[in-house]
């Protein structure tokens, strides 16, 4: 009898384990708390656009991004563009795509942007990443680039980003942020390459989806997990709520539809049912303290190790709009405004995807009780549309076609100071129970390449025949 697995998420952790394990043979099923699978990566309806919830690119460097799109048949559909990046500084907007404009860059002097280089050159040379998870990044920063390059361009960056949790952050997350950065430039001659799958992360997941089920792994959406046990049979149940009416969609994923779903009964009129199956083992690709919360055999020292993971997250609005705002896939925002960057999509990909309108990404990355998340989408809008009119004087808000907000909670563990010590252990004390999330990424940023490379590691290292010996 095939070996029964279950997977606890359809991000593309989930996703990429469910291939593997399928390759070689497991009946894999496949739990996912939302309408659709994708997670992060989901795709959503913006006026009359289909396109990712969130923005995302693929570098020249993501290997492992690269060859799972090439395995489910996507390979020949990436479109590579050479992109420009903006700073916005002192009510301005300036360009900062090469080297002659970097010297041009107004925030700094000649001998502040020689050491504000030289950093980036440094941590790109770097290779102990274990010694600098020791040192806060502010500490680093300072030493290697001095307090007014901090105070001008890397403090106002490390918030966009991290918020005032920078403060508690190790040196370990700009250096992957430089690596990744670096990597992309040199496997694209020195030129910002990005890339993107026609149709975007929409087709991709779509033909993932496809190549799975093709593959026997049964998928089932709209099913959030409430328990994992053993149980006596030496099997693990998987308790399930599912609803047995059509649900009203949400615009959350992760924790946040799982709570959304909690609070279903009583409102509306879904009936939610308590379903259970039992599989010879569990793959939780969920956040870590959903997985302290789920299953309750774990020890106490597990749940603490799993609870103790801080994580970060997003408002993230996508704004259809009439007309470009600028030229830059990316605006870094020096000033103060209410969201931490620009991000405009269809400066990477050709306007006809969004119906001959630009799509722009206005993401604000704010800890999970920040007062944001409790914003209306119409006060969001008005704030977020307030601070566009300000910094672009052709912007009119008669241009915008359609906005719409994604609010995450839990988008990436906080690289804290001695981060990969404290970290949960992917095998847990509960036989044939295992929780790997993007918290066991110890030397890297989270994106989609990172996200794969874990699930391929985790299945050479725990799941392949060679490693069942
Ligand atoms: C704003 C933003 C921009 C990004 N930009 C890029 C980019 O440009 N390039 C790039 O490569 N990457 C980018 N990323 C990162 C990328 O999206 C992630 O690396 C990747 O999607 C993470 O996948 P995952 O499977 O680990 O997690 P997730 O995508 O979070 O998947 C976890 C899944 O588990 C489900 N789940 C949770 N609890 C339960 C439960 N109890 N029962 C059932 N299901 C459950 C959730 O609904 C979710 O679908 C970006 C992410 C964000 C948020």
């Amino acid at each position: 009898m095939p070996q029964s697995i279950a997977i606890i998420g359809s991000g593309f952790l989930g996703l990429t384990l469910a291939l593997r394990l399928s390759e070689q043979g497991a009946k894999v099923t496949v739990f996912e708390s939302a309408p659709e699978i994708g997670g992060l990566a989901s795709s959503w309806k913006i006026g009359d656009v289909v396109w990712d919830r969130h923005y995302h690119v693929t570098l020249l460097s993501d290997s492992f991004t690269r060859k799972v799109v090439e395995e489910i048949g996507l390979g020949d559909e990436f479109e590579w563009v050479e992109t420009k990046t903006g700073f916005y500084t002192g009510g301005k907007l300036v360009s900062m795509s090469n080297a002659l404009e970097f010297l041009k860059f107004p925030p700094l002097g000649l001998v502040s942007k020689f050491r504000l280089g030289a950093t980036i050159f440094y941590a790109s040379r770097v290779k102990d990443w274990k010694a600098l998870e020791k040192i806060p990044v502010a500490d680093w920063l300072i030493k290697l680039s001095g307090k007014k390059t901090f105070e001008k361009v890397w403090r106002p960056l490390l918030k966009a980003k991290l918020g005032e949790a920078y403060r508690e952050t190790s040196a370990a997350f700009i250096w992957a942020t430089i690596q990744r950065m670096y990597a992309a430039r040199k496997s694209g001659m020195k030129k910002e390459m990005f890339g993107y799958v026609r149709g975007g992360y929409a087709r991709v997941l779509g033909r993932f989806e496809k190549v799975l089920r093709e593959r026997g792994v049964e998928i089932r959406l709209n099913s959030p997990v409430s328990k994992v046990e053993k149980l006596k049979n030496g099997l693990i149940g998987i308790s399930t709520i599912t609803a047995r009416t059509a649900i009203p969609a949400v615009e959350t994923v992760g924790a946040e539809a799982l709570h959304t779903r909690n609070d279903l009964p009583g409102h509306g009129n879904s009936t939610l049912t308590l379903d259970r199956d039992e599989f010879d083992s569990v793959v939780l690709t969920c956040p870590a303290d959903i997985a302290a919360k789920i299953v309750p055999q774990l020890t106490t020292e597990e749940k603490r190790k799993l609870e103790n993971v801080k994580y970060q997250g997003i408002v993230c609005a996508s704004v259809l709009l009439k007309k470009s705002l600028s030229e830059f896939y990316v605006t870094n925002i020096i000033d103060e405004t209410p969201f931490t960057g620009i991000v405009e999509m269809s400066a990477l990909v050709d306007k006809k995807a969004f119906g001959g309108n630009a799509l722009v990404y206005l993401p604000k990355y704010v800890t999970p009780d920040d007062e944001l998340f409790e914003r209306s989408d119409a006060e969001i809008e008005e704030l977020f549309l307030d601070a566009l009119e300000k910094m672009y004087p052709h912007f009119s808000r008669t241009d915008v076609e359609a906005f719409r907000v994604s609010r995450v909670k839990k988008v990436f563990p906080l690289p804290v100071l001695n981060y990969s010590g404290s970290l949960p252990s992917i095998e847990t004390s509960v036989e044939g129970v295992i929780v790997v999330n993007s918290a066991h990424i110890v030397n890297g940023t989270l994106n989609v390449n990172e996200t794969v490379r874990l699930a391929e590691n985790f299945y050479a290292d725990h799941c392949s025949p060679d490693a069942r010996g």
